[in-house]
């Protein structure tokens, strides 16, 4: 981290950054007053830099970073290898271009020299002095770009193999749930273009859109049970338009498509990554029928029947003991314990409907529904509050996890083709973008 505080010359520690602008304002705890007065007041958003770490998390990052650290090693030392290599190479290139031009130098001297001295010439055909080619010298030139040109490809070569290092190094394989984020392994969202094999992934970082054909039978349709599981894969199950009774694992890498073993026509809810299983909760048309896929045997497991009845639409949020769960209809979260299999009655005070997502800030819950919006607090999840203000726009339905960078959380409705992201700090919704 290379930042420093927004007053000139100021080396103090760092304490708070604001997002009043385009680019985050830094300031050390002997500023902050200072910029809090700068223009519109009400703009500043000014937060903590640091947050304590907790064991398993601060377990977890030191294990990324020695990783990436070796990587980095190996990195500079085949760097290295390979400028010595070019240096030595082009040294003898060198050495070689000096001797043979100054040879070239030194025979069109000696005729010169000739000619001015001894009034005389060679006559020996091939050797005569209007024989002298310059093509010759664009001969040598070009052999010596080729030389040069090859010592580049050389390098390029061996840095394109540490490419899928740098890859192993953003899947880490460390399946690590942040219980104080949203607790899913999605880095980003991801989704098909409907009626089409065209699988697309949305870059939440640059908010851009990447996109491969997969190698399978049937054209995908939205709104399916999807989430990111370990090793930088997705789990993939149904859709709507058209109807699927499909699902595969897709391995983000090589992009090759495995089919899991079939389960049943779903759509409008999610798949849920926990303990090495993907939860998978209702789904339309309305069923009570609760699934989970086990991923190292591939075998799908009942579970309990969902208490509301036949319902869709439930959006999952793992805590550290239990999954909270809404629903298409009623006014009910609940909580499903995935030790004892059973659900629990969470609050009878929300508003469900089939557009709805559930996810978390730190110690904050949030439950979106349509239009509206309710908050709870860690410290006690039974009181969900909704909010005065209603969201600018409904959040239509969405199957995709919750992913949350910076302080935003992106989510998509595959149906709708639209990616949103609802700010944490203003608590505002928008659309990035349809597609
Ligand atoms: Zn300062
Ligand atoms: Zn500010």
């Amino acid at each position: 981290m290379d930042f420093k505080c927004f007053a000139e010359n100021c080396s103090n520690k760092l304490k708070f950054y604001c997002s009043c602008k385009e680019n985050l304002i830094f300031s050390c705890l002997a500023h902050i007053g200072q910029h809090a007065d700068e223009d519109d007041e009400s703009k500043h958003v000014l937060k903590a830099i640091y947050k304590t770490t907790d064991h398993d998390r601060k377990q977890y990052l030191i294990g990324k970073c020695e990783k990436i650290s070796e990587i980095l090693i190996k990195t500079q030392s085949l760097i290295n290898q390979n400028i010595i290599s070019m240096i030595e190479s082009l040294t003898a290139l060198k050495d070689a271009t000096e001797k043979y031009y100054q040879n070239q130098r030194n025979e069109i001297q000696n005729i010169i020299e000739d000619l001015s001295q001894n009034n005389r010439e060679v006559v020996v055909p091939g050797y005569k002095a209007s024989d002298y080619c310059l093509e010759e010298i664009a001969y040598y030139n070009d052999n010596l770009s080729l030389k040069t040109n090859n010592l580049d490809k050389k390098l390029k070569a061996d840095l394109t193999r540490f490419q899928e290092l740098y890859k192993v190094s953003k899947f880490f394989s460390i399946n690590w749930l942040d219980y104080k984020s949203n607790a899913n392994l999605d880095q980003n969202l991801y989704f098909f273009r409907k009626g089409t094999k065209t699988f697309v992934e949305f870059d939440i970082t640059t908010n851009s859109l990447s996109q491969f054909e997969a190698n399978i039978q049937e054209n995908q349709g939205g709104l399916p049970a999807v989430c990111q599981i370990p090793e930088g894969k997705i789990f993939y199950y149904g859709g709507i338009d058209p109807n699927l009774n499909f699902g595969y694992i897709i391995d983000l890498r090589t992009h090759i498509f495995e089919p899991i073993p079939q389960l049943r026509a779903l759509s409008y809810t999610h798949a849920t990554y926990y303990n090495e299983e993907v939860y998978i909760f209702t789904g339309h048309p309305g069923t009570v029928k609760c699934d989970k896929f086990n991923l190292a045997e591939r075998t799908w497991l009942s579970l309990s029947n969902f208490p509301e009845g036949s319902v869709y639409s439930v959006s999952v949020l793992p805590c550290i003991d239990y999954f909270i769960l809404s629903c298409s209809s009623g006014k009910k979260l609940y909580t499903y314990n995935f030790i004892s299999n059973n659900y629990q009655l969470l609050t009878s005070s929300v508003e469900n409907s089939t557009c709805n997502l559930l996810f978390r800030d730190g110690d904050k819950y949030y439950y979106l529904s349509k239009e509206s919006y309710f908050t709870s607090h860690e410290g006690n999840l039974k009181i969900w509050t909704k909010s005065a203000k209603n969201l600018s726009q409904s959040i239509l339905s969405i199957t995709s996890k919750p992913v949350t960078r910076n302080r935003n959380v992106y989510f998509v409705s595959g149906k709708h083709h639209t990616v949103f992201k609802f700010d944490l700090d203003t608590e505002s919704l928008s659309k990035v973008l349809t597609y």
